[in-house]
């Protein structure tokens, strides 16, 4: 999972450095306001727990993915068929990625 936002001065979006498994977490862990930094015009910026929005990290699952298949390969000369089973991995991996994307962009904290 990225946390994200958009930028203040050039409105583009840009992922955060801190990680958190739901916006309470992340306002635990660093307070209602948290210091960013835009990467593309390195602008400091104080932004809102709640301007923060989550998305599925696509390397992860591109990462899973090719582990799934290495290990489905590798697999496969010595079970067969039932090796296959691996191949759910990334599957499982994204599903599980986007419930917690849902959750943290559906809870809100309070302003
Ligand atoms: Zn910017």
């Amino acid at each position: 999972m990225l946390l994200y936002c958009n930028c203040e001065s050039c409105k583009k979006p840009f992922s955060l450095k801190q990680k958190a498994n739901s916006r309470i977490s992340l306002e635990m862990k660093f307070g209602k306001e948290i210091r960013v930094h835009c990467k593309h015009c390195a602008k400091d910026q104080m932004k809102h727990v709640n301007d923060i929005r989550a998305e599925v990290n696509n390397t992860t699952v591109i990462i899973a993915f090719g582990l799934s298949a290495m290990l489905t390969f590798f697999l496969w000369s010595r079970y067969g068929a039932i090796s296959t089973v691996s191949a759910a991995i990334p599957f499982v991996a994204f599903t599980q990625q986007s419930k917690r994307v849902n959750s943290f962009n559906k809870i809100m904290a309070r302003r």
